[in-house]
């Protein structure tokens, strides 16, 4: 991997705007693909050497980042409704964490070799097509052309469309030290909704990365944010009524804002131009997880890729996958939308829905049905153990509007 300065040309294959999450998947794959040899800049406003991003996800098989796992375990405290607490075991799957700065640096390492991946610390400040159609990225230091595609993922969608179900994952970690033993780090919490729940929907979870050190998050789910000073109110109350620890440091912040929306996202707002990660629609609308998610899509578009030789004008076929983006079943995003509606319109409580999907149901088997690996049988099972009337009403809700907008 050389600096874009040290090897400047005007052309590349790709440009990858934004080497965060999706970005550097996206180089990773690319590069251990037929495509290796493909010549691509990344572009990214930082050097991504801190860790800004702690990911948590939860997987059966082994994948490819398993050496940086930093903690991983077999089973989660789920702490809910109706004096619902237990650790649950979540057989074939392991709960997973990474931090993004090991992320990134392993993927640097990774594509470091590769003379034909280029990095450029700019601000991109346009991503269009030029005056004879081809796509290309603007920075603050020049204009950078690509002969294929640029893959963008530092645009964000406004996600204000009022027809759609417009909801926010906003949250604030302190990563704690403390200097006698406070946590169990074989046993994380994933959800804990002991907290108050303020008509939304609100959980800590808490992360232990040793018997001293944990990541302890709170989290809300709800169409609106709060004051920062409300996120630290919350978190020393935890740490001081909850965990019972008085004395501790705060070594790391965590902070975020993730859309759950299910509003559609432009993929390919033009040819040659694709938005990858949050910018392309890549976080489930639910939940807000997204780390297992971009690794299955952005596979996805680099087997596609390769079979269209990296070509944007010969993969016709795969376009129209690209262009619903997810390469996700319509029955799991009528599912998702009809979950976003219940919470957003506070039809039951999330909290004694998440409770009983998680104590009514093998516990693997939610995390499957969260994964979106489930079957139209078994997601019908699993929507029989949750509050059948709110689920109706969204369902109704969300049904009519798609009617109303597929007329339009
Ligand atoms: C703090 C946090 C924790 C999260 N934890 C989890 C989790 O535990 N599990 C999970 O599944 N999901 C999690 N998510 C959601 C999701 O996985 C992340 O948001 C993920 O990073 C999204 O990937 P991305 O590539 O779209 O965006 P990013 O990873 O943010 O990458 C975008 C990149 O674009 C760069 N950029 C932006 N604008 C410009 C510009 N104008 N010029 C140049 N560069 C630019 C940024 O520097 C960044 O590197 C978390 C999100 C946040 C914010």
């Amino acid at each position: 991997m050389s600096t874009a300065s040290e090897s400047y040309s005007s052309t590349y294959d790709f440009i990858i705007a934004g080497g965060g999450l999706a970005g550097l998947s996206l180089a990773y794959y690319l590069s251990q693909s037929s495509l290796e040899n493909a010549k691509i800049l990344i572009i990214d406003q930082s050097e991504k050497k801190e860790n800004d991003k702690t990911w948590c996800f939860w997987e059966a098989q082994p994948t490819a980042f398993d050496e940086i796992v930093r903690q991983k375990w077999n089973g989660v405290w789920f702490h809910g409704s109706r004096n619902f607490s237990q650790f649950l075991p979540i057989d074939e799957y392991q709960y997973k964490l990474i931090r993004s700065a090991d992320f990134y640096q392993f993927i640097y390492k990774a594509i470091s070799r590769k003379d034909n991946i280029s990095f450029l610390i700019d601000s991109v400040l346009s991503v269009e097509k030029d005056i004879d159609n081809r796509p290309q990225v603007k920075t603050t230091q020049g204009i950078f052309k690509a002969s294929q595609i640029v893959f963008d993922s530092t645009s964000r969608s406004s996600y204000d469309d009022p027809r759609y179900s417009q909801m926010l994952q906003h949250f604030k970690g302190w990563v704690i030290e403390t200097d006698a033993p406070a946590f169990d780090e074989t046993k994380p919490t994933m959800f804990d909704f002991s907290v108050e729940q303020n008509d939304e929907c609100r959980f800590v979870y808490v992360l232990p990365y040793s018997p001293t050190k944990a990541l302890v998050e709170f989290t809300i789910f709800s169409d609106n944010l709060l004051e920062d000073s409300v996120y630290d109110d919350e978190l020393k109350s935890y740490i001081s009524q909850r965990l019972k620890i008085t004395n501790y440091r705060i070594e790391e912040v965590e902070k975020g804002i993730i859309p759950m929306s299910d509003e559609p996202c432009i993929q390919i707002p033009d040819d040659g131009i694709v938005h990858i990660g949050t910018a392309g629609g890549y976080v489930k609308a639910s939940t807000g997880y997204s780390f297992t998610r971009t690794q299955r899509i952005i596979k996805n578009l680099v087997r596609d890729l390769e079979r269209a030789k990296g070509n944007f004008d010969s993969f016709e076929k795969e376009k129209k996958a690209w262009r619903k983006g997810t390469y996700i079943p319509n029955w799991k995003a009528l599912l998702d939308s009809i979950l976003l509606d219940v919470m957003l319109k506070n039809r039951h409580s999330s909290k004694d829905i998440f409770t009983r999907l998680f104590s009514k149901n093998r516990p693997a088997q939610i995390l499957k049905f969260l994964d979106e690996d489930t079957s139209l049988l078994e997601d019908l099972a699993i929507m029989h153990t949750v509050p059948i009337i709110p689920f109706l009403k969204s369902a109704f809700v969300v049904i009519f509007r798609k009617i109303w907008l597929f007329l339009r």
